[in-house]
């Protein structure tokens, strides 16, 4: 699946791309994200970690025990999307399905944001509305999205300094509609890997370009500085905590009884 202009850089260079590819087909092992006859929705943004893990389930499909099918699904914002041009170029040169819907959330958010609410909250909660109804509508029974491993430590973080509660992302998790099951097979993977494998590839990562950017939670900022630091004194503290919410020993947390 890789473009000729990708295989031609790559020589020996491809190492991360196949240990991203590895990692994703372990998750799909260890939380069974993936099912014979599943038809999956790959929300693509057009940054690293969408790319990656698209060509990651497009590659492990070709071995897979099961069989299923791809698309990319893409959100468009505005009417003239260069991203999107370019998005497309890729997947036509690489066979890929895609479909493309337009939603214009920047204005939806304008909208409906209330003071010292967060936009990226609010924007994700509107794409995830979009995803869902276009896989209810069209037939796709799951939607992956591209959390990596730095996103679930960074939520698990947040929920934890800022909200008083235990609570990240689950790889796998079926919607409160009862209709579709979100899997997010990057649980495994580091955030630079995915810029590593992007890189590698060739693929045509684009800026966010939100005009919200400036506003991006300035806790998750604080998290991922606050974990950086961490790094420099304990290099694997991000798959240190990632562990841990899979070994959650439930006798030693405060368990209040319930009054009759
Ligand atoms: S930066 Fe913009 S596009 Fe990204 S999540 Fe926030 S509001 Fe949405």
């Amino acid at each position: 699946m890789l473009n000729s202009g990708a295989k031609e850089k790559s020589g020996v260079k491809f190492s991360t791309t196949k240990k991203v590819i590895k990692l994703v087909g372990r998750a799909i092992g260890d939380f069974s994200l993936i099912d014979d006859g599943d038809r999956i929705a790959v929300a693509l943004s057009g940054g690293k970690d969408s790319w990656s893990l698209l060509y990651s389930l497009l590659d492990l499909r070709k071995r897979a025990p099961v069989n299923y099918e791809i698309c990319a699904v893409t959100i468009s914002t505005n009417d003239k999307d260069n991203r999107l041009k370019k998005m497309t170029e890729r997947l036509d040169a690489d066979g890929i399905a895609y479909r493309s819907i337009f939603c214009d959330i920047p204005s939806i958010i304008s909208n409906h944001l209330s003071d010292g609410s967060s936009p990226c909250s609010l924007c994700s909660r509107i794409r995830r509305g979009v995803l869902y109804s276009f896989a209810s509508s069209d037939g796709w029974n799951k939607i992956a999205l591209g959390h990596h491993m730095d996103d679930f430590v960074e939520t698990l973080l947040l929920n934890l300094f800022f909200n008083g509660s235990i609570k990240c992302m689950s790889p796998k998790l079926a919607a409160d509609d009862g209709k579709n099951v979100v899997i997010r097979p990057l649980v495994y993977v580091r955030e630079e890997n995915t810029a590593k494998m992007a890189e590698e590839m060739g693929l045509p990562v684009e800026a966010c370009g939100c005009i919200f950017q400036t506003e991006v939670d300035s806790k998750r900022r604080w998290v991922k500085k606050l974990l950086g630091q961490l790094e420099n004194e304990i290099p694997n503290v991000k798959n240190s905590i990632l562990s841990s919410m899979g070994r959650v020993f439930d006798r030693h947390l405060l368990k209040r009884v319930a009054k009759m």
